[in-house]
């Protein structure tokens, strides 16, 4: 039975009692939102231990019957999307119904477990000659553990859930520790509509994250998160050949053709930028512009941004909150700092104020800055964009490539068949043109070179939750 739950339901199902568990607090006000229960190795073995059990009968059910279900948990969702949206909201700290914020990450929630259910996958037939029948299964891989970031918890974690799922795995995930009670309670509603220990969520630290990929009874790791803790998780894994799926961080280069309309494009620029104030792993983190309307650019962009509100996310105005930890912040910062000793031009933001209770950094827009300087080089995961000028286009694609990441990229021009040359040339997993950031649940999304290892969404991305088993006759 689905219910329309309240946000007190919601806290009330999934946090820990009062004193007990880890505090998480609103990274926009430092309030207290909740206790987070505290899981255990011997939680996990025992949740492990349901996962394999509810797997075998889940495994058993036809492709149609899992898209029911999965249907009917993305109805659930929709239910209590008001409240999920609120929590979300509350402990990640992006407002929570205007722009690409909380309303539309509950959102994505249902469309992805929507567009997840609805592929159609059957065996494939290779060969049918007079040498015989060969035919292509997906088979369950067994227990999928997931482990998730701060910056999307929901969506994130249904990216994890509904393909798993869908191909006839169970789920036990564990959440960052900055977010666990958005995850919780996602699943808290989804399991209204799935049978008993198909979908468990556990909530611990990192220790908790590694005892997960040592787990003997998990088949598969699917993580976001740093490419640092991806390493490591391909390293644990390897003891037991575990089959992994990272998605790791980027450091997103967008490429603006000399030919580019700025007032046209600097909104999506801007989105592209500064979608959950920086905090997004596809987000576009380098701008590289052609000298010829390099001013422009910087024009429009500051113009756009400057309207843009930042604050609480439960302020109705703001399309921007705070960073959702201090640590974030302090790279933010950090990277700033460099660009200014580094001689850059701070167009906007760039001076916090101190005397803000959250983690609010203002939108910052760099130009003039060099393209070693630490703020283009590293991935800042926040509200400050690096403006590179170049005159030679061979010169920006080396740039775009030069780095040991490639999670997506973006070219901007009104010559979409000039982008397209570009945008083959560049070395990510997905190029978006006169876009940055526009998943899709039928494109595959995943990172090339060290931002990650396989695919996530369409067709490819459900095969990841599953093994290829040949028939031959
Ligand atoms: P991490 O990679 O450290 O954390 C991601 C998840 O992995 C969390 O659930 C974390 O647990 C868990 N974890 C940590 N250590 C291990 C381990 N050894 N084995 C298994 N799981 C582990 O990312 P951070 O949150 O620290 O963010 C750091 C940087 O990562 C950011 O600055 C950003 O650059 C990048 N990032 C990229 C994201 C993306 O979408 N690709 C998302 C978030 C961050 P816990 O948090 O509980 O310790």
């Amino acid at each position: 039975m689905t219910e329309t739950l309240t946000y007190a339901d919601l806290l009330a199902a999934v946090a820990a009692p009062e004193g007990a568990g880890a505090e998480i607090k609103d990274p926009a006000t430092g309030e207290l939102i909740g206790h987070a229960p505290q899981s255990t190795t011997a939680d996990l073995d025992a949740a492990v231990e349901r996962a394999r059990t509810a797997q075998r009968d889940w495994a058993k059910l036809p492709h149609a019957e899992r898209s029911a279900a999965l249907n009917r948990a993305a109805d659930a969702i929709e239910a209590s999307a008001e409240a999920l949206a609120e929590l979300l909201s509350r402990e990640q700290g992006k407002p929570v119904k205007n722009g690409p914020n909380a309303a539309f990450e509950v959102g994505g929630c249902v469309a992805w477990t929507r567009a997840t259910a609805a592929f159609e996958i059957e065996p494939e037939v290779l060969v049918d000659d007079e040498s015989g029948r060969a035919e292509l299964h997906w088979a369950p891989i067994g227990v999928v553990g997931g482990i998730g970031p701060w910056n999307w918890p929901m969506m994130i974690s249904v990216w994890q859930i509904a393909p798993a799922l869908r191909m006839g795995n169970t789920v036990v995930l564990k959440p960052s520790e900055y977010t666990p009670l958005s995850v919780l309670a996602l699943a808290h509603v989804m399991n209204q509509a799935l049978p008993e220990g198909v979908l468990q969520v556990l909530a611990g630290d990192g220790e908790l994250g590694r005892a997960f990929t040592a787990h003997g009874g998990i088949d598969k790791i699917t993580f976001t998160g740093s490419t640092a803790t991806g390493k490591a998780i391909m390293k644990g894994a390897a003891d037991d050949l575990k089959r992994i799926t990272l998605e790791l961080g980027g450091n997103d280069a967008g490429i603006v053709l000399d030919d580019a309309d700025p007032k046209a494009i600097a909104e999506g620029l801007f989105w592209g930028a500064f979608i959950n104030t920086g905090q997004t792993c596809a987000a576009l983190k380098r701008l590289y512009v052609s000298d010829a309307l390099y001013d422009a650019v910087c024009e429009e962009l500051v113009a756009v941004a400057r309207a843009m509100p930042m604050g609480n996310g439960l302020e109705e105005q703001n399309v921007l909150g705070p960073l959702q930890n201090k640590a974030q912040y302090d790279i933010v910062a950090r990277l700033v700092q460099a660009a200014k000793d580094g001689g850059a031009r701070v167009l906007l933001g760039g001076d916090p104020d101190g005397s803000a209770p959250g983690y609010f950094y203002p939108t910052t827009l760099v130009a003039d800055i060099d393209n070693d300087n630490p703020l283009v080089a590293e991935e800042q995961f926040g509200p400050a964009l690096p403006i590179v000028r170049y005159t030679d286009l061979e010169q920006a694609i080396a740039w775009a490539n030069g780095l040991e990441v490639g999670l997506g990229a973006s070219v901007w021009s009104p010559d979409v068949e000039r982008a397209k040359e570009v945008a083959l040339r560049l070395e990510a997993g997905s190029v978006w043109i006169n876009k940055h950031g526009a998943i899709d649940p039928r494109v595959p999304f995943g990172g090339v070179k060290q931002s990650g290892m396989g695919r996530e969404f369409g067709e490819l991305g459900l095969k990841e939750m599953a093994e290829a088993k040949s028939i031959s006759v």
